[in-house]
């Protein structure tokens, strides 16, 4: 079980913005801006080259819902939304998800 999966299990705590069948939104344990959310989707996609056309509905939920989020956050001068892939992006844990940054300004490129 990924760390993720144990947090949808309610194994170990997390701070939950939102929840529904599908996936799962909380604060990032380790935030890299004052506002720094993951959605997850409860199904165990490793990462994104893992996912599949028949993923696609719930690949475009995670969106909406960081949408919805960043809107409930008030992040309402921007925000970035990002899924690392795969070591050379930075990817830590093996369950696909996607980050939620804002409430500061965000440079680019990224490092
Ligand atoms: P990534 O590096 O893209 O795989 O992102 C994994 C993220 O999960 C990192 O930003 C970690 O800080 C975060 N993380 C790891 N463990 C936890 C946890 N128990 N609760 C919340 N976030 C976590």
């Amino acid at each position: 079980m990924t760390i993720f999966e144990k947090i949808i299990a309610r194994q170990i705590p997390a701070k939950i913005v939102w929840e529904d069948e599908d996936a799962i939104a909380f604060h990032d344990v380790d935030p890299q801006a004052p506002v720094h959310v993951l959605i997850v989707p409860k199904k165990a996609i490793p990462r994104l080259t893992d996912a599949t056309d028949e993923d696609a509905a719930l690949l475009g939920k995670l969106l909406l819902v960081a949408r919805n989020v960043a809107k409930e956050l008030e992040l309402s001068s921007g925000y970035r939304v990002v899924i690392n892939c795969g070591p050379d992006a930075g990817e830590s844990v093996p369950h696909l998800h996607v980050h939620l940054l804002g409430k500061r300004a965000l440079a680019w490129p990224p490092g």
